[in-house]
């Protein structure tokens, strides 16, 4: 191999390093957007979840509505059996007790009917909340739904760069060495990525540092030299420099 070709073969490894961190970084957006959806139907479904409170809430205010009709309706007919037992009084003591009496039922009868208007404005309240959580539900609703649009079309967008890359990445696989690429596919597997530049002597896959025999074979440029701690494929970026790439 010529240093020429060595040095080629450095560029498509470095190719190929950066379609492989744009495929991960496509891969990551896949990934996250389920997980964002998700998130974002939990929070509308927090919503669904106040208008239930106040439905029941609703139901609990109309059901009180209810006993107090019947504790007034039951009032109501006791009034007019203690008027009825007034006709058969038998004496005067007992004539005026029993008009006590009616009387105290009828001052119970009235705080009933009291209780019961406001009961009435107590339901109206509790409407309001109804509706108020109805108008907070579509509003999460018709959100999520635009959200949802976004993030499918997003999710599109990145399955179309994703097999772009993939495409790229093959093209330049077929470029490199197949023992050449199996050396980075292991340090790729291991640590994410194939392949390190050498700066100031040290391996800036893994930081360690290079023996004077590997930075004079980088310099030479004529073999594949790999790191002896990562196993990266390692460069000089200065020796890539020195010319321009084709
Ligand atoms: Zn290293």
């Amino acid at each position: 191999m010529t240093r020429e070709d060595q040095r080629q073969q450095i560029f498509q490894i470095i190719a190929l390093r950066d379609i492989d961190r744009l495929r991960s970084q496509a891969s990551q957006l896949i990934d996250s957007v389920p997980r964002v959806l998700g998130a974002r139907h939990r929070d509308s479904a927090g919503a669904q979840g106040q208008l239930e409170a106040a439905r029941q809430k609703l139901q609990g205010f109309r059901a009180h509505l209810k006993s107090l009709e019947l504790d007034l309706a039951e009032r109501e007919a006791a009034i007019l059996k203690a008027n009825a037992n007034l006709m058969s009084a038998k004496t005067n003591q007992e004539y005026s007790l029993l008009v006590a009496e009616i009387a105290r039922k009828r001052e119970e009868k009235g705080k009933v009917e009291e209780a019961i208007l406001e009961q009435f404005e107590t339901i109206k309240q509790g409407e309001a909340l109804v509706k108020t959580a109805e108008a907070h539900v579509t509003d999460a609703e018709s959100e999520y739904k635009a959200f949802e649009q976004r993030a499918r079309n997003e999710w599109a967008g990145h399955q179309e760069e994703l097999k772009k890359h993939e495409e790229r990445r093959e093209q330049i696989r077929r470029a490199i060495a197949p023992a050449v690429l199996k050396i980075y596919d292991r340090a790729l597997a291991a640590h994410g990525e194939g392949v390190a530049a050498v700066e100031l002597n040290v391996c800036q896959g893994c930081f360690s540092n290079i023996t004077p025999n590997d930075r004079s074979r980088l310099i030479s440029g004529l073999e594949l030299v790999t790191c002896r701690s990562c196993q990266r494929i390692l460069y000089l970026p200065e020796v890539l420099q020195a010319s321009p790439a084709p």
